[in-house]
């Protein structure tokens, strides 16, 4: 292929929002179509460019703080999922909920409190595996009175005592390679310790699991791959890193404008892919600067 021939610009038809994230935006839009106004707490999703738009039709994102504060208005709750705390101090200031969490968030939710009230009797230890201080982290933690503990990498196993009962839940974002090795190693000192009391539960969404295997494929087909996310989405890094992997010359990208940071010169073929959180809106407008870039090229 010479250089002057058309790049061929492809984007992945399994990137884009998921069902919690639709859900959530969707009833952000029903609201602000009825009031003009709403709060949301927190960034509706971890991307950038979605709350500006939404930010434009009158969503506000507010912060905890400001959430403490605020009585009598209507808050959105985000996909991720609150703490019980959330909804003490909505129902002690009189703020009427719109609650956007993710159904798959809630059923972790339950299965984490059930399994809270069950460790307590038997003087077990609940673990999560996950990203401390993400918002859906701090939810689940507020299943456990905060007491669960929450690891991220090996290291962090050391303040575990494996002598008592542990029961290891996920982030419904992790990445499933990474809690296979978290798992292996509980139960290799489990083990060690001559406790057989270790249950872990694989609650990684599969919205997020089975996206892996499609992204390696998409990955493989293309020179070059334009991976597009907000910087703040855990999901995002994860597949990013998958998509480095299988081809290193992936970019990540927030806005078009990242573009311009990005030698692109010559392109062959370029495939555009993104987190759960990226709208399919932003990756049409990057697939779209791309072409541009490479019809500029192919002028000189
Ligand atoms: S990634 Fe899965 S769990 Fe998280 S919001 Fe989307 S559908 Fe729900």
């Amino acid at each position: 292929m010479d250089s002057k021939q058309d790049t061929i610009v492809e984007i992945d038809s399994k990137s884009g929002f998921c069902f919690g994230v639709i859900n959530a935006i969707h009833q952000a839009e029903k609201a602000l179509e009825e009031t003009g106004s709403l709060y949301c707490l927190g960034d509706i999703v971890h991307n950038g460019a979605e709350v500006s738009r939404l930010n434009s039709k009158g969503l506000v994102t507010i912060s905890y703080e400001q959430f403490k504060d605020l009585h009598d208005c209507t808050v959105l709750l985000r996909a991720h999922g609150e703490p019980p705390e959330t909804y003490e101090i909505a129902r002690q200031n009189n703020i009427t909920i719109i609650d956007a969490t993710c159904p798959v968030v809630l059923a972790l939710q339950k299965k984490i409190k059930n399994a809270y009230k069950e460790a307590q009797k038997k003087n077990g230890q609940v673990l999560i595996f996950g990203k401390p201080g993400h918002a859906e982290v701090i939810g689940l933690l507020g299943q456990t009175e905060n007491s669960a503990v929450v690891v991220n990498k090996i290291e962090d196993l050391d303040s575990i005592d494996f002598s008592r009962p542990i029961v290891l839940f996920s982030q419904t974002t992790q990445n499933i390679h990474d809690l296979k090795i978290i798992q292996d190693e509980i139960a290799r000192r489990a083990n060690e310790a001559g406790n057989n009391d270790f249950v872990c539960h694989d609650t990684i969404c599969r919205r997020v699991a089975n996206r892996e295997a499609d992204l390696i494929s998409f990955a493989k087909k293309f020179d070059t791959i334009i991976f597009v996310s907000g910087k703040k989405s855990s999901n995002g890094k994860v597949l990013y890193d998958i998509c480095k992997k299988i081809n290193e010359n992936t970019h990540f990208v927030s806005h078009s404008s990242d573009l311009d940071l990005i030698d692109l010169n010559p392109l062959k073929s370029v495939g555009i892919c993104g987190a759960t959180s990226t709208p399919k809106w932003l990756m049409e407008e990057i697939a779209n600067k791309v072409k541009e870039i490479n019809s500029l090229h192919n002028d000189k």
